[in-house]
């Protein structure tokens, strides 16, 4: 099965996510779980998401990649906002319980200056403190770009936190294709072998899904501008290999491509074309 769908915006709730999806030709997609900003979360209603449920279910949708808000640092230098962050992803955690069995991305957090090491740490106390035996959610690390003090920046970075998460079965690894080539890893000309060193590093069980953008910066920039699929550094055949990869097969590809509804969809339409079922 091919999973292939945009971000989608959760402002009018689940049933209207479910629905642009299909308009996209979507079978998957990503949401921010309250504002990319931050800040409060919009009340979940059992009605609107047992409404989701039925139409996700109707259409065999793949799992969903909720994505936590931009500004959730668990590794923030400040305790206040470090707390903050926690609270946030506590409360995120019982959201994501109303759609059982899908998962929830968030970016490791930047050490702002205080070092990756002390970072991961962090990191990997946070977790230790808010992943529970009960829940049916799988939380993913994003790959990162490495831009500023980010954590993750590297296949490595993020196998130092998920060693040192007490309950593994609860946590994956989300690759984003720009953040990876703007990180220094070349999948363009060598995907194979950037997949084996994901293997060796992180363990390619640990992927769950991946965000499928094109970069607009060469190799190893450490920027994170994304492009639409096809017009950016990575380029079309590459990612008609990413998507075609034995290794990623049955993932949801996630779009964070800049893009309207239109552009989506087209987007959408030409990946179902360049895969091969
Ligand atoms: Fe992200
Ligand atoms: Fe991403
Ligand atoms: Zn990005």
């Amino acid at each position: 099965m091919f999973y292939i769908g945009s971000h989608i915006s959760s402002s009018k709730g689940y049933e209207a996510m479910g629905k642009q999806a299909l308009k996209l030709g979507a079978n998957t997609f990503a949401f921010f779980t309250r504002n990319p900003r931050g800040g409060k979360a919009k009340e979940m209603i059992q009605e609107d998401v047992d409404k989701f449920l039925r139409l996700a279910e109707e259409h065999s949708f793949g799992k969903l990649v909720a994505h936590a808000p931009y500004t959730m640092n668990i590794c923030a230098a400040k305790e206040d906002i470090r707390k903050f962050a926690k609270e946030m992803f506590m409360d995120d955690l019982v959201r994501m319980e109303y759609t059982p069995g899908n998962y929830y991305n968030f970016h490791p957090g930047s050490h702002v200056g205080q070092g990756s090491e002390a970072g991961i740490a962090m990191i990997g106390q946070v977790l230790n403190e808010v992943l529970r035996e009960d829940m049916t959610t799988t939380v993913l690390l994003e790959t990162m770009a490495g831009k500023g003090s980010e954590v993750g920046r590297n296949f490595e970075e993020l196998r130092a936190i998920l060693d040192l998460v007490s309950l593994k079965e609860k946590v994956g690894v989300c690759l984003d294709t720009c953040h990876v080539w703007d990180g220094g890893y070349d999948i363009v000309e060598n995907l194979d072998g950037v997949l084996e060193e994901f293997d060796q590093v992180i363990g390619l069980e640990n992927l769950k899904a991946v965000h499928l953008n094109d970069s607009m910066n060469p190799l190893g920039s450490h920027k994170d501008r994304h492009e639409k699929v096809g017009e950016g550094q990575i380029g079309k055949e590459v990612m008609t290999r990413i998507i075609n990869h034995p290794s990623l097969n049955g993932l949801p590809f996630i779009l964070e491509t800049p893009n309207d509804d239109a552009g989506w969809a087209a987007e959408i339409a030409m990946l179902k074309e360049m895969h091969r079922d």
